[in-house]
């Protein structure tokens, strides 16, 4: 065998996996199609929204704290500071299900927040211009990553604690042959005795029975200059979340001193081959962006200064795949974030690190069983 564990992909997932296995004292080889920290797919375009009171359900809440205190080892062990506490605002009317959730994960795990009223809203954020009926709830454990550099940063530590990495390695395939996993990458065969599945967009592509249970989806952001930047910054600027009617959006702060960025969730369009994303711009992306921050955030330009073009991997549900996928319990499966993976990454790492060595994790995973989908054996 070439090592105990192949992590195919090394993106926000495969990352996180290949520190955490490492960290194990297992031996692990990570192969990437592209360079370690590229923004191809989806982790670029400077910075992710981590957030704890989740409007996708309470269901996640243990993954995201169990999330932040590894982002925070990752921190520690890399010297590099990655996640940015802003807090995060919740924004919209009270009888949404995304805002139910919110409150229901406050309330069931008791979470550090403050639900403001329509003068403190006024006074703190007014940034915002909110509709009438709308409510804001600020969710404390929440702010910024960082996801290129996280994603470099857990590279780099898995290889000094040993891990092997092969990046612009493309794997074509990989079969399942009783003892070992056989992986066929660059033309050249591995054997291994567990395979982390971690293709993000290329999932549905790369899982040949299921090809359709992940489509890749494009995502636009745009950035934004302010008619003054002082109201952006991380101290006064938090993250934030908003569904208006039919408008739903997200953004943060400034990062790099000079442009806000925002985002809005919307059908930019399937990807017909995650190799083929347009990552042009289109003009229905720029109408877009520039119709909601004209709207809400009116301290904005609402012409976006530049736009960037990513990826998702989506599932039917928009609940991700997390866990094995062969009769054998070979090969586990992270994939089909949806559009809302990236600040569990690093949880998502321990977990791909403890379902491959111990066959079983501490975390309730009913929500992302592989099994509400996929068949058996689709590898
Ligand atoms: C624009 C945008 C904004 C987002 N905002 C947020 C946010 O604010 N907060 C949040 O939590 N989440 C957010 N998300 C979602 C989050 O970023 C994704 O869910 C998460 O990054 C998915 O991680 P992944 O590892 O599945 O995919 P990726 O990070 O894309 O990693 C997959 C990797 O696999 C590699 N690969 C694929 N096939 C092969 C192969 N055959 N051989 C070798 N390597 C291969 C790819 O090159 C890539 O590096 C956002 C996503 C986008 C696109």
């Amino acid at each position: 065998m070439d090592a105990d564990v192949g992590v195919i992909g090394l993106g926000s997932m495969g990352s996180m996996a290949l520190w955490q296995i490492a960290k194990k004292g297992v031996s692990v080889i990570g192969f990437e199609q592209f360079g370690i920290g590229h923004d191809y797919s989806a982790a670029g375009g400077e910075s992710r929204i981590f957030r704890t009171a989740y409007g996708e359900g309470a269901e996640y809440v243990p993954i995201l704290k169990e999330a932040y205190r590894l982002w925070r080892e990752l921190e520690q062990e890399s010297g590099n500071t990655l996640l940015h506490l802003t807090g995060a605002l919740m924004i919209g009317e009270p009888d949404t299900p995304f805002m139910s959730n919110v409150l229901n994960s406050i309330q069931t795990f008791d979470l550090e927040h403050e639900i403001l009223n329509e003068e403190q809203w006024k006074r703190r954020y007014p940034q915002h211009r909110l509709l009438p009926g709308e409510m804001m709830i600020l969710d404390k454990l929440a702010g910024g990553l960082r996801p290129e550099l996280a994603v470099v940063s857990a590279v780099k530590r898995a290889e000094e604690l040993g891990a092997k990495v092969y990046s612009h390695c493309r794997v074509e395939s990989i079969s399942n042959s009783g003892s070992t996993v056989k992986v066929l990458a660059n033309g050249k065969e591995y054997q291994f005795g567990k395979v982390v599945i971690a293709t993000g967009p290329w999932t549905g592509v790369f899982l040949s029975n299921d090809k359709r249970q992940v489509h890749a989806k494009r995502l636009v952001m745009g950035w934004f200059a302010a008619k003054d930047i002082k109201r952006f910054q991380r101290n006064n600027f938090p993250v934030y979340i908003r569904e208006s009617g039919e408008d739903k959006f997200y953004g943060t702060p400034t990062f790099e001193g000079s442009m806000v960025k925002a985002a809005v969730y919307h059908d930019f369009g399937a990807v017909d081959h995650p190799d083929e994303l347009e990552r042009k711009m289109m003009p229905d992306d720029l109408g877009i962006l520039r119709e909601t921050v004209q709207k809400y955030l009116p301290d904005l330009y609402p012409e976006p200064v530049r736009i960037g073009v990513y990826m998702d991997g989506f599932t039917a549900d928009e609940h991700a795949f997390v866990g094995s996928i062969d009769e054998e319990d070979r090969v586990v499966l992270l994939g089909g974030f949806s559009g809302h993976g990236f600040k569990m990454a690093s949880a998502m790492g321990k977990i791909a690190a403890d379902l491959s060595q111990d066959g079983k994790t501490e975390f309730q995973l009913g929500h992302l069983s592989p099994k509400r989908f996929l068949k058996k054996n689709p590898v």
